[in-house]
């Protein structure tokens, strides 16, 4: 071979090398990059995930539900909440809901009208009417019981005096 043809021959191998390592190189890169970039989007997934899978992505941020209240209910009590009113709102006597004069109801943990309350209870009507109620009742079944025993006692004491008895001397 001509040693022309060898050096040249030699050359255009060490650039073919050359060439192939940078392009080795480039693709080592590209992938690195893609794996980077994967990583970076199952993070992003990841987050995402337990974000939404904590709250739920329906459920709105906690907010009182007074008209142009802005109070941040993050960091109030569960309770405030879950029933979506700040602790200065759940015990006004009146607020505005829906249109509507309102006052939080500490029994039903809800807001209703404010005719629905006596006075400046903080328990409405049918609540406080549902709570006498129930004592009535029980106070009604506590009677309706002791009557019931008397009488038993009354039917006892006559089965042994009563006839009964007598009838069954007479069969024998
Ligand atoms: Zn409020
Ligand atoms: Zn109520």
């Amino acid at each position: 071979m001509d040693p022309n043809m060898q050096n040249m021959m030699s050359s255009y191998l060490k650039i073919k090398k050359l060439v192939e390592d940078e392009e080795e190189r480039e693709r080592a890169v590209k992938v690195k990059f893609v794996e980077s970039q994967l990583k970076r989007k199952k993070l992003s997934l990841g987050e995402g995930g337990s974000g939404s899978g904590g709250v739920g992505v329906a459920a709105p941020p906690p907010c009182c539900l007074v008209e142009s209240c802005q109070a941040d209910l993050r960091g109030c009590k569960k309770y405030h909440q879950r029933h979506r009113v700040c602790e200065v709102h759940a015990k006004a006597p009146v607020v505005l809901v829906d249109g509507f004069r309102q006052r939080f109801c500490q029994q039903c943990s809800r807001f209703h009208e404010v005719s629905e309350f006596d006075q400046t209870k903080r328990s409405c009507r049918r609540r406080l009417a549902g709570h006498n109620e129930r004592r009535r009742k029980s106070w009604l079944e506590s009677q309706k019981d002791g009557t019931r025993r008397r009488l038993k006692e009354n039917q006892f004491r006559h089965l042994n005096q009563g006839s009964p008895g007598n009838q069954e001397f007479d069969i024998h």
